[in-house]
């Protein structure tokens, strides 16, 4: 394999013939036909015919081959006959249930596989990581799961786990360096491999390596070993599985002993005793099982609500706690700005003006300080900010391509090209941009208005910039409160003329520019999901990022929040002790600005009551309290996929309405179910009947025999 960490970024570029603004569709199309699908190969898998040779493995099918073999030399051909039959029949009946269940659970795996987001034709794309190819420029932001081995070529401070492929568990920090000498894996900070997550930053990558290609395909073979888990469902009927089996090859000595006490000869004794024991120990009463839950977690992938294992179901049969994100799962996450407010007054955006200075400033950084992009009406990327986007496109003046005064969004973002950035994170609560405005650097940055007003020294009003008074914080404070008492989601947004390092320690002396509103009206089917997980007994709790004013009044529209609830603040929960906390826990309903820390502590204080926790998440920072809880529940569309590799549920349309569909679902889970236990007893007089059949056919002496058995059963 060619050692691409030790080229130049040139020499790569070369190399596989692609330039930084991707490969063309027909490149993409030819170099998929020459290095195949982006996908590793599956460990050898059995063969149909080497299932079916293996149902012939069990003890009590090798002494009925015994049976056989004598009954031959005996000259009883016709019970030889029979008994082969009889075999063959049930190992063919054992190989189409285990290669249903296998394929099922294929189904399953397929559902949850991950997308990536490149360059082709200079335009970004999201496609199936299995369509990625080498040469292909490939988009990775935090919360991204690198789907194939890369060249870093732009690198805006991308920290990536490889712990996957190196077992090194911290983060590491990339570079777009050049090396020249040899160096291990884990030291190659301008690669990123395959399987990775990127937990911050972003970086532009050329791909060199895809499906088997990549370090990961090198070790493929070995994580193939490794075995799909046993549900408890499954290891408790496999356990009651051999306690039966005991019980009935107890019964069959008895009967063996009767038999010969009567005076039968041996042979037909012993054949009898083993029909007996093959036909009724349950051996496939686990795998049926695995049958009908995959068939069921098929049904569920139907309604949106993808299973990653087969144990989820089980936990949420029996979940009494569910703590759901607000923004896109309670709400629809349609966000539309509605008011702005700006130079102290409140303007809808089709009354921004473009002449005028300060309202410059403001669309300069909606659109510029923004990952979004929009084409044909769908948005890639935050709807928090592709709504921007939208206003942007509302203020009169802007080109949609009438060739009108206002630069459309991708010239200005081609004009003023970003120089530096710290991107968005939920614990910060910001993000920032460094731009040259007409040759004067200029840092844009949004967030929450608690984390940016106190980093605000002045005010820019019209053409003039003054400090920022106290009686200015409270008229923008009261105008937040206005919004957010509408259920309004605020941003604020500020800006700084420096020439300095733009780092998160560097993120504070703006000048505040203005307040922007944004709506995302609850979900029409929240209601009705909240009102039903009541009456199932099961307490709906809200948990967002979002301020807490605004998080309480969307909660009480949903019906989340009652009379007698609190709201608490990430802030207010940090300084609340644990007693105090799980004393409080019944009564809190809605957490608002909440970090991923404290999301980790909400799951521990319902486990602590003996509660079944759910917990939704999207974000990077999710990923820790999504395996905390007994069900974690990743978003399927703005969900990152280090949130879905972490969860054992994957919402496919986002809403919480959809984990509610699921319950009376989930609950037979939970014991046999009727299905179950109907489809084991069946396969069992199937197969009982098929082993007595020919003892009724072969003689009247075996029909006496049957009586007898009846008789003593
Ligand atoms: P949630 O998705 O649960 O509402 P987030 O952590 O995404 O919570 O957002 C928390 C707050 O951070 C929001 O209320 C908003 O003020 C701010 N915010 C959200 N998205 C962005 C963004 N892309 N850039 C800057 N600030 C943001
Ligand atoms: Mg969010």
């Amino acid at each position: 394999m060619k050692q691409y960490y030790l080229q130049t970024k040139d020499e790569v570029l070369k190399e596989f013939k692609t330039s930084i603004a991707g490969l063309s569709t027909k490149q993409a199309e030819e170099n998929l036909a020459k290095y195949g699908k982006n996908a590793l190969v599956e460990g050898k898998k059995k063969t149909a015919f080497q299932v079916f040779l293996e149902q012939f493995k069990d003890l009590m099918v090798i002494i009925l081959i015994t049976a056989a073999v004598i009954s031959a030399f005996t000259g009883d051909l016709e019970s030889t006959l029979v008994i082969i039959a009889v075999l063959i029949l049930n190992a063919i009946l054992g190989t189409v249930q285990h290669v249903k269940a296998e394929k099922s659970l294929e189904s399953l795996k397929s559902l949850s596989s991950p997308s990536a987001k490149v360059l082709r034709n200079g335009e970004k794309i999201e496609i199936d990581s299995k369509d990625v190819v080498p040469g292909d420029i490939m988009l990775l932001e935090a919360g991204d799961m690198v789907t194939a081995d890369g060249r870093i070529l732009d690198n805006y401070s991308l920290q990536v786990n490889e712990s996957s492929l190196t077992g090194e568990s911290t983060n590491i920090d990339k570079a777009d360096v050049d090396f020249d000498h040899e160096i291990p894996l884990g030291d190659r900070l301008n690669m990123v491999y395959s399987s990775s997550l990127v937990t911050y930053g972003r970086a532009n990558v050329l791909v060199t390596g895809t499906g088997m290609n990549t370090e990961i395909g090198k070790i493929a073979s070995l994580m193939n070993e490794t075995k799909e888990r046993r549900t408890p469902l499954q290891v408790s009927l496999d356990k009651f599985s051999s306690k039966l089996s005991t019980v009935i090859l107890i019964i069959c000595a008895i009967v063996l002993g009767l038999q010969i006490w009567r005076g039968q000869p041996i042979m037909d004794a012993l054949l009898f005793a083993v029909a007996l024991a093959v036909a009724a120990i349950p051996e496939a009463l686990s795998s049926i099982v695995t049958i009908v839950q995959a068939m069921g977690t098929q049904k569920m992938a139907k309604e949106n609500a993808i299973i990653k294992n087969l144990a989820a179901v089980e936990s949420l049969g029996s979940v009494s706690v569910i703590c759901s994100d607000k923004t896109g799962t309670l709400t629809q996450n349609k966000m539309t700005v509605e008011d702005i407010y700006i130079g102290g007054e409140v303007l809808k955006p089709e009354q921004l003006d473009l002449g005028n200075q300060l309202h410059r400033y403001l669309l300069y950084d909606a659109v510029l300080n923004n990952d979004s992009s929009l084409k044909d009406g769908k948005s890639i990327g935050d709807p928090t900010e592709s709504a921007l986007l939208e206003m942007y496109r509302k203020v009169p003046g802007i080109d949609l391509g009438n060739n009108q005064l206002g630069l459309s969004e991708s010239d200005l973002r081609g004009l003023l090209t970003r120089q530096q950035e710290v991107p968005f994170d939920s614990d910060r609560k910001l993000m920032s941009t460094k731009h040259l405005i007409h040759t004067v650097p200029t840092i844009f940055v949004k967030g929450a208005i608690d984390v940016l007003l106190d980093r605000c020294d002045n005010i820019r009003i019209g053409d003039e910039v003054r400090p920022l008074t106290d009686e200015d914080r409270k008229k923008i404070l009261a105008q937040n409160e206005h919004f957010s008492e509408n259920g309004l989601r605020v941003l604020t947004f500020a800006y700084k003329e420096k020439d300095e390092d733009l780092t998160p320690e560097t993120e504070h002396g703006f000048t505040f520019i203005g307040l922007v509103s944004e709506m995302d009206p609850p979900r029409e089917e929240s209601v009705e999901a909240v009102a039903r997980a009541k009456k199932a007994g099961i307490r709906t709790v809200m948990i967002t990022g979002d301020h807490k004013v605004t998080a309480a009044a969307i909660a009480k529209k949903i019906g989340i929040f009652n009379d007698g609830d609190i709201a608490v603040t990430g802030l207010e929960l940090d300084k609340m002790s644990d007693e105090e906390l799980e004393q409080k826990i019944e009564k809190i309903s809605v957490y608002a600005r909440v970090s991923p820390e404290n999301k980790i502590r909400i799951v521990n204080a319902w486990q602590k009551k003996d509660k079944i926790v759910s917990m939704t998440g999207d974000g990077v920072n999710d990923a820790p309290a999504l395996k905390k809880a007994d069900i974690g529940v990743a978003m399927g569309i703005t969900g990152t996929e280090v949130s879905k590799d972490a969860a054992s549920m994957i919402l496919a349309d986002d809403n919480f309405a959809t984990i509610i569909k699921q319950l009376p679902m989930a609950v037979p889970f939970l014991k046999i179910s009727k299905t179950q236990s109907c489809t084991y007893f069946l396969v069992t007089c199937l197969r009982s009947s098929l082993y007595f059949l020919p003892q009724l056919v072969v003689s009247q002496y075996h029909l006496s025999q049957f009586n007898f058995c009846l008789s003593t059963w």
